[in-house]
C-alpha cells in the first residue's frame, strides 16, 4: 500500500473522540451508557438561525462563498467584538472559517515555521498540540496546577517563552478545567507579553459566554491595548449557540496576519458554507438573552455535579468558573482497585474502568496534558448527571 504522509506520524486521535466511540459501542450492544465526554451543548440551535439558512437557501444564496466570510457575516462579527468585547475591528481584520478549529489551523499554517514554539498552558484542549504539530512547530506546555486553580502564572509564562517562541494560546474559560482569568490575572499575562514583542497571541475565546457567579469575562487585546496588533481573537458559534454541527468559526486580528489566514483558507476548503453564513449572522445580531438564560441553566448542573463529586472519597475538584466541564483529581485513589479488578495505575485506568464497569464515558486527564485528573462534561440534563453522579460515587466506594 502506498504510504501515508509521516507528518501524521504524530498527531493522534482525539481522546474524547475515541471514549464517545466506546460509549457508542457499549450502548450498541444494548448497555444504558452514560456519556459525560463530548463538549457539545445539548441545546438546540435557536431557530431563528435555522430560518436564516432555511431563507438563505430559497433565495439562492448557494453559490460559491468568498475565502473570507460574507459581508453580512463580517459585519455581524465586527458588531459582536464591539458589543460584546470593546474591540474594533473592520471587515478586513476578520476571517470566517469552518469551526474555530480551523481559524487556529489555518493561523498555524499561515505563520509557523518548522522549529518555532507554540507555548500552550496545561491541561489544554486535545487538539491544540496536534494542529501546532501538523504545521511544523513544537507545542511547549506550560503546567496550570489545580493548587493555582489551574490559572496560567505570569512567573511560569515568562520562563516559557524563547528567542524560538511563535505564538502564546489562550483559553480561558478553560476545556477541560472551567478555569477562567481575571481581569487581574490577565493584565498580568499582558504584562509578560509586553516584553517579548516577537510572540503572536491567540486567545480562544470560544466559552465567552459560559461563566458563572459574576465573573466577568475578558480577552486579552481589550485588557492591554498596546497588544492588539499581535493578537488574533478567535471565537465562534459552537459553544455559545449549540451550533457544533454547522461548523462556524472566525477571527478578528492584525490586518496582514488575517489576509494570510485568508489565504490559506482559500486552499483549505475555499470558503465557509453560505447558508451557515446567514445563520451566523443572524445569531449574532438575534436576541442574545438565550445565553443568559442557559448560562443559568449550566451552572445549575456545574453546582450539582460539585456537590455530588465532594461527597466522594479521593476525589479533589476545583470549582470551575466557566465553560461546561470539570476536572476532578483522582491522586486519592491511585493503586486501588476497582470491583472488576482493574488496578488504576493511572487516569486512563480509572476512565476505562469507569465506562466499562459502571457505563458512564468521560475522558482521561492525560489526553489534556495533565494527570491524575478526568473531565466531566455537565452539558447534559439534570437526570443523567444525577444517574451518572451516583453510578461515579458507586464505582468509587467499591474500590479496595
Ligand atoms: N476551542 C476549544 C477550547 C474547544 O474546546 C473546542 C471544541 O471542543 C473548539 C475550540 C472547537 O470549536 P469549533 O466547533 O468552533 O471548531
Amino acid at each position: 500500500m502506498p504510504a501515508i504522509a509521516d507528518r501524521l506520524n504524530n498527531v493522534s486521535i482525539s481522546a474524547s473522540a475515541a471514549m464517545t466511540q466506546r460509549a457508542r459501542d457499549l450502548a450498541a450492544q444494548g448497555i444504558k451508557v452514560i456519556s459525560l465526554s463530548a463538549g457539545e451543548p445539548d441545546f438546540a440551535t435557536p431557530s431563528h438561525g435555522v430560518e436564516a439558512a432555511h431563507e438563505a437557501a430559497l433565495a439562492g444564496d448557494t453559490k460559491y462563498p468568498s475565502m473570507d466570510g460574507t459581508p453580512a457575516l463580517k459585519a455581524a462579527i465586527a458588531r459582536k467584538f464591539k458589543r460584546e468585547n470593546n474591540l474594533d475591528y473592520d471587515a478586513s481584520q476578520i476571517v470566517v472559517c469552518g469551526g474555530g478549529k480551523q481559524v487556529i489551523f489555518n493561523a498555524m499554517l499561515a505563520t509557523c515555521n518548522p522549529g518555532d514554539e507554540v507555548v500552550i498552558p496545561a491541561p489544554s484542549w486535545i487538539s491544540y498540540a496536534d494542529i501546532v504539530k501538523f504545521a511544523g512547530a513544537v507545542p511547549v506546555p506550560v503546567a496550570c496546577p489545580q493548587e493555582a486553580g489551574f490559572k496560567l502564572r505570569a512567573e511560569d509564562l515568562e520562563a516559557a517563552i524563547t528567542s524560538r517562541t511563535k505564538w502564546l494560546f489562550l483559553n480561558f474559560p478553560n476545556n477541560p478545567t472551567g478555569a477562567a482569568c481575571s481581569r487581574a490575572d490577565m493584565k498580568a499575562i499582558a504584562d509578560v507579553m509586553l516584553r517579548h514583542p516577537h510572540v503572536w497571541i491567540m486567545t480562544d475565546d470560544i466559552y465567552e459566554h459560559l461563566i458563572y457567579d459574576d465573573f466577568k469575562f475578558c480577552t486579552i487585546a481589550e485588557v492591554e491595548p498596546k497588544l492588539y496588533d499581535r493578537v488574533l481573537t478567535v471565537n465562534g458559534a459552537s459553544k455559545a449557540y449549540a451550533m457544533t454541527g454547522w461548523r462556524l468559526g472566525f477571527c478578528g486580528g492584525p490586518k496582514d496576519l488575517i489576509s494570510a489566514i485568508s489565504n490559506v483558507n482559500g486552499q483549505n476548503g475555499g470558503g465557509t458554507a453560505t447558508i451557515v453564513q446567514a445563520a451566523a449572522a443572524a445569531v449574532l445580531d438575534g436576541p442574545q438573552d438565550l445565553l443568559r438564560e442557559r448560562a443559568v441553566i449550566y451552572k445549575q448542573r456545574r453546582d450539582f455535579v460539585l456537590t455530588e463529586l465532594a461527597k466522594i472519597d479521593g476525589l479533589k475538584c476545583h470549582k470551575p468558573e466557566g465553560a461546561f466541564y470539570i476536572f476532578p483529581s483522582i491522586s486519592g485513589l491511585i493503586g486501588r482497585t476497582s470491583r472488576g479488578g482493574r488496578r488504576i495505575e493511572s487516569d486512563t485506568d480509572f476512565v476505562m474502568a469507569l465506562v466499562n464497569e459502571h457505563h458512564v464515558a468521560t475522558v482521561q486527564g492525560a489526553a489534556y496534558g495533565m494527570s491524575p485528573f478526568f473531565r466531566i462534561s455537565y452539558a447534559t440534563s439534570m437526570e443523567k448527571l444525577t444517574e451518572a453522579c451516583a453510578r461515579i460515587s458507586l464505582f468509587c466506594s467499591e474500590m479496595r
